[in-house]
């Protein structure tokens, strides 16, 4: 399967190599040849590493399948409809994104039970925040894979917006829980509410500040997310001190936020490290020939870190969903009797 794509990848990328070239290497290009335009015999839909602008340039290891520099927001929207190296990148948040929020609207609907304490609107609507915050981040992250091919400035700012994204889907996640397993110490509550919405707010500053996109920023970006979302272990090592262990891990839904954190925290260390397209980097004199070795490009369509670290991030926010809904049962059954 991965050989078959690769190929058909390589084949779309050498398009044009003409039948006395057929059993030769492909003619490299560098990025200061002349561009073929759309309509020039030499067109191809995708570029490998080395043909990029600056600009496109992030993974050195993912070696090809690249959507060339569109400046067309139609163009880069097309690229939805072909396969290349964002395609699973885009589809893996776009799918959950347009399916989450309104799942969580029929669940709180017709399946959750809703007990006589019931405390009111506000309890779907902390499920809602969720759903929403779920919805925004992911659909936020699509469309940055998808534009990210338009120009060096709305890629940029598309970064900013997958970023800031991040920052609202851990925010809305962590006050989700506390809401609920605080509901009945006001003063903790809204103590754990108030350093959540100061971390995001600080996160939120270094994510839109130009500086931050590098590349060169790429373990401070992993780190600080990593952070935040750790602050999360605050109310819940509070709750032992409080409550018990055992109490509080059935107040918080500890067991789906530890997975939780092991989802999220492996994602962003694999996404950091470039883990697993990094073993497939061949160091060759010359591109050419690192390009003929056979295991060169091995994840660059089909299973890249970034492509693993979005998949776990659906992981994750499902894990968060089951704690949530644990929390919420807790909060009936054993706090407002
Ligand atoms: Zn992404």
């Amino acid at each position: 399967m991965v050989s078959a794509t690769q190929s058909t990848i390589r084949q779309r990328q050498n398009q044009n190599s003409t039948k006395d070239t057929k059993q030769q290497a492909p003619k490299l290009t560098s990025a200061s040849d002349p561009v073929p335009t759309a309509s020039s015999p030499l067109a191809r839909r995708l570029a490998y590493y080395h043909e990029l602008d600056e600009w496109q340039k992030d993974n050195h290891y993912i070696r090809s399948g690249y959507v060339r520099g569109t400046s067309s927001y139609w163009e880069s929207f097309k690229s939805l409809g072909y396969l290349h190296n964002e395609t699973v990148n885009i589809y893996t948040h776009l799918v959950p994104s347009s399916i989450s929020f309104w799942l969580i609207l029929y669940y709180i609907n017709f399946q959750l039970r809703i007990y006589d304490n019931y405390l009111g609107v506000w309890e779907k609507l902390n499920f809602i925040q969720f759903g929403l915050a779920c919805t925004f981040c992911m659909f936020m992250s699509s469309v940055f894979h998808t534009l990210k091919s338009h120009s060096h400035k709305v890629s940029k700012f598309g970064n900013q917006l997958d970023y800031f994204g991040i920052v609202i889907l851990i925010t809305c996640s962590l006050i989700s829980i506390i809401l609920f397993a605080y509901y009945d110490e006001p003063w903790e509550k809204w103590i754990f509410v108030a350093l959540t919405l100061f971390f995001g707010t600080v996160c939120t500053v270094f994510t839109l500040h130009p500086e931050f996109s590098k590349n060169y920023y790429r373990p401070f970006r992993s780190t600080m997310f990593i952070l935040f979302g750790l602050s999360g272990v605050l109310p819940v090592a509070f709750g032992i001190y409080k409550f018990g262990a055992v109490t509080t891990s059935e107040r918080c839904g500890v067991k789906w936020l530890v997975l939780e954190g092991v989802f999220y925290i492996s994602g962003a260390v694999l996404y950091a490290a470039r883990f697993p397209e990094r073993l497939t980097y061949v160091e060759e004199a010359d591109e050419h020939s690192s390009l003929l070795d056979p295991k060169t490009g091995k994840f660059d369509i089909w299973g890249h870190s970034h492509q693993i670290f979005h998949v776990f991030v659906v992981i994750a926010a499902y894990c968060h969903w089951l704690a949530l809904v644990q929390c919420y049962h807790y909060l009936h059954q054993h706090i407002l009797v």
